[in-house]
């Protein structure tokens, strides 16, 4: 970061703005994934997150292969 100004010898305004306009643009873009995905991430199907690690867990298995975490019954 620091490095990053010293090598640019800009008015601050032209630096500062450079920066934050690549940030604006990645935010942009973001929020287009962030739309697409339609709100929180989900398992594919026949798995589901762990509980306790959020690790890919196959339906019927009743633990973690990760951590070992006793799974919640099926359809809570
Ligand atoms: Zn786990």
């Amino acid at each position: 970061m620091g490095v990053v100004f010293i090598l640019v010898p800009l008015p601050l305004t032209l630096a500062w703005s450079l920066p934050l306009l690549a940030g604006g643009g990645i935010m942009c873009v973001a929020s287009l994934f962030m739309a697409e995905g339609a709100g929180p991430v989900r398992p594919p199907e026949g798995f589901r997150f762990c509980v306790f690690c959020s690790t890919l867990v196959p339906d019927g298995s009743a633990r973690c292969p990760q951590c070992n975490g006793l799974q919640p019954p099926e359809g809570a």
